[in-house]
């Protein structure tokens, strides 16, 4: 009962939610860099808020969060697309740092919400940095961008990440009273759940807990997991940005190769000097430097 997500409905109720479990995959991306706990729980919070908002906006494509401040997170980037692989980075100023504050951590940042549809045009949204959480920040962007009322409570354990999300259904025939008073219902039981219960216990039991009497209904799962989308192809590309020239005279003065490292998931990936005066050959030949 992990890394999965699932969208959940009320029968009689105009509000949608999907709840959120991750465990192997937070794991995985914390290893890779080996952060500390208090970090982890930023990187934590923003993995699930990512993978929560790629399957509620339903795109073919990718959903990331961008977060860059002069306070202690100088960086931090997630990513999810529509077939569940995430992936995440966190450049913190202290690494060691002992107490989370998300407030101190990220002032004087910006925080940036990008999708990009696999067809179509990217589409950035600037979250608020103005509350005190990471949750309530997003809540109030969802809020005011869509006109509808938000929650989202991300609980973050040693193990695992739970997320919940509620928003009240568009206005129809003038039900906006209904749909102000059902959304409040919901958020309020919502409340009642304690940390080691969201963290502990299953979708299915946690949404019984909270709403036996509100006939909800949970969907089929759909699983997340961690996968870099990071290639020896991408990293080719990259490299024929630069000047042949340049490239050469780089990995001359670095033992005649050149290390690329991936930013997500630590990957080296090393181009000796052979293979970067064929790789510059070929692509001089098809003319596809570009
Ligand atoms: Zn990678």
């Amino acid at each position: 009962m992990s890394d999965l997500i699932q969208r959940f409905t009320f029968a009689d109720l105009p509000v949608r939610g999907e709840i959120i479990s991750l465990e192997h995959s937070f794991h995985t991306i914390c290893d890779q860099h080996q952060y500390s706990h208090t970090l982890r729980h930023l990187l934590g919070e923003a993995l699930a808020a990512t993978a929560l908002m790629a399957d509620i906006i339903k795109i073919e494509g990718k959903v990331s969060l961008q977060l860059q401040s002069p306070s202690q997170v100088k960086l931090l980037v997630t990513e999810c697309n529509n077939n569940g692989h995430i992936r995440g980075v966190m450049h913190p100023l202290d690494p060691d740092v002992t107490h989370y504050n998300f407030k101190g951590w990220t002032e004087g940042g910006t925080l940036a919400i990008t999708i990009e549809p696999e067809q179509g045009h990217r589409y950035q949204g600037i979250v608020s940095l103005e509350k005190d959480s990471f949750s309530e920040c997003l809540e109030d962007y969802f809020t005011s961008s869509e006109q509808l009322p938000t929650y989202l409570k991300l609980y973050v354990g040693k193990e695992r990440i739970t997320g919940i999300f509620l928003q009240a259904m568009p206005d129809s025939d003038n039900q906006g009273q209904d749909n102000k008073t059902a959304f409040e219902h919901v958020t309020t039981l919502a409340e009642t759940i304690t940390d080691e219960e969201a963290l502990t216990i299953s979708h299915h039991d946690l949404l019984f807990r909270l709403y036996h009497q509100d006939k909800v209904t949970l969907y089929d799962e759909k699983s997340i997991k961690f996968q870099c989308s990071c290639s020896r192809e991408r990293n080719e590309r990259a490299l024929l940005t630069i000047e042949p020239q340049e490239l050469i005279q780089l990995a001359e003065e670095h033992n005649g190769q050149i290390e690329l490292v991936c930013d997500f998931c630590s990957k080296k990936e090393v181009f000796t000097q052979q293979q970067l005066a064929e790789l510059i050959t070929t692509n001089q030949g098809t003319g596809a430097i570009n």
